[in-house]
């Protein structure tokens, strides 16, 4: 049966591509927001729409890395000590990810849904979504050498992909004047044209204003509660604090709340929740590009008239709370690679979970032994990116019942699936 009405519960960047999908394929869309829409990673981040960039997290060296900074508050990935004994069998598989023909299958399967980004954005912005959209390119810039070309080798795979990944290192006279935000301390970079960023938050405004345009009902202080299921076992409605909200499907598109919802599934979802902080602060030089700071690795975003500065991945557990110390660790490692960073108030700051599967790709799929309820979550590091890609995809299948070639790699079956 073809679903007509389909609630989606989570009001990130997961849950509003894919309800614009839907509500363009026909579909009758409710929306519930526990907070408020983009009050999550969605509207945290460095926006970064970036498919010629597309790795998952887990990459050849990072579980050596990791086992190293684990509980290092300072370091660029840190996992609280309390956090460990909850999260080893995650670890595990995660380190195990950490090679490199696990890396390359990602990132090619990412490459093949994100290359479609640009076309799709392109589209949402031809329909009225108004976005803040800067076509600058991106600049990979590092204090040492090694570290740009490391950054290179792991994007071949994009290449083959015909997507755009430059093979040459900048040296530092090329480097600063194509970008002269960059302090001396840089020396090597490269160029990735191919690359876009918006505002985020902006970002979340503006899909959320199309859709209630459109019809779709948007109802923020919803926090879905329960999914009720009839005799069946096809869930009918789903409940909130709201109220009860019948539905023909059902997406569970929560970030990283989407395994305590899919618990009440009897599914497990290994996803954990990689915090992250973004601020926003008024340079003397705005950069030309978005950057990636390697060393402290380290997002910019030159924005109107600020930069939009993002960092760390943090496991601390689900939690909104703003740990101060990491944000000034952020804004520290930008101020030794950015011209004129010195003292300046640092504005916005905002704190988001990116829900991460252990293989780091995300899960866009039906729920395991669920007719009726799909799951869009485990975007990781690249909502931004990806978000209209898996939302169109995934609204494909759930109005046709067939999978799309590109969401194969993304089951919700790949863990070997437990259910209880
Ligand atoms: C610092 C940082 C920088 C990043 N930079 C980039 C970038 O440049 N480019 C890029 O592509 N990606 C980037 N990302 C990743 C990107 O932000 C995430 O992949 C993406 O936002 C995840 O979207 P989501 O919709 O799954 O989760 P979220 O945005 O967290 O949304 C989930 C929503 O579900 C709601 N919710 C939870 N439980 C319930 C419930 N029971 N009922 C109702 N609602 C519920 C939450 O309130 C939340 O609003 C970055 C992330 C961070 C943290």
């Amino acid at each position: 049966m073809r679903p007509t009405r389909v609630v989606i519960v989570g009001g990130g960047v997961a849950g509003l591509t894919a309800a614009y999908y839907l509500r363009r394929g026909g579909a009758e869309v409710t929306v519930l927001e526990r907070r408020r829409v983009g009050g999550g990673a969605s509207g945290a981040n460095a926006g970064w729409i970036a498919p010629a960039q597309a790795g998952p997290l887990p990459e050849p060296g990072l579980a050596a890395y990791g086992a190293r900074s684990l509980t290092d508050r300072e370091s660029a990935l840190y996992v609280a000590p309390t956090q460990l004994p909850r999260m080893a069998s995650w670890l595990i598989r995660f380190a195990l990810r950490c090679n490199a023909r696990d890396h390359r299958r990602g990132t090619q399967a990412l490459g093949q849904l994100g290359r479609r980004a640009f076309e799709l954005v392109e589209q949402l912005a031809d329909d009225g979504v108004e976005l803040e959209l800067h076509r600058l390119g991106f600049v990979v810039a590092g204090r040492q050498r090694a570290g740009v070309e490391a950054f290179l080798a792991g994007r071949a795979p994009l290449r083959e992909l015909g997507l755009q990944v430059p093979d040459r290192v900048l040296e530092a006279a090329e480097l600063h004047e194509l970008e002269p935000a960059l302090a001396d301390a840089v020396t090597s970079g490269v160029l990735v044209e191919q690359h876009w960023h918006v505002h985020a938050p902006q970002l979340m405004a503006a899909l959320a204003r199309r859709l209630r345009e459109q019809g779709v009902v948007l109802e923020e202080g919803a926090e879905a509660l329960d999914l009720a299921r009839g005799a069946d076992g096809r869930v009918r409605e789903v409940r909130s604090s709201a109220g009860a909200h019948p539905a023909d499907a059902v997406v569970l598109a929560a970030g990283a709340w989407s395994p305590a919802l899919a618990r009440g599934l009897g599914v497990r979802l290994p996803v954990a929740a990689g915090k992250g902080y973004s601020f926003e602060v008024a340079l003397p030089q705005q950069p030309r590009h978005a950057l990636l700071l390697l060393e402290p690795h380290v997002g910019a975003s030159p924005l109107r008239d600020r930069v939009r500065i993002a960092g760390t991945m943090e496991f601390s557990g689900v939690g909104d709370g703003i740990d101060r110390r990491r944000v000034e660790t952020i804004a520290r490692g930008a101020r030794q690679m950015l011209r004129g960073f010195d003292a300046q108030p640092l504005e916005d700051v905002r704190g988001g979970m990116r829900p991460i599967a252990p293989d780091g790709l995300p899960i866009v799929d039906r729920a395991p032994g669920h007719e009726n309820v799909f799951l869009a979550t485990a975007y990781s590091m690249l909502g931004i990116t990806i978000g209209a890609p898996a939302g169109e995809a995934l609204a494909r299948m759930i109005l046709s019942g067939e999978r799309p070639a590109e969401l194969e790699p993304f089951r919700a079956t790949r863990f070997g699936w437990r259910t209880r």
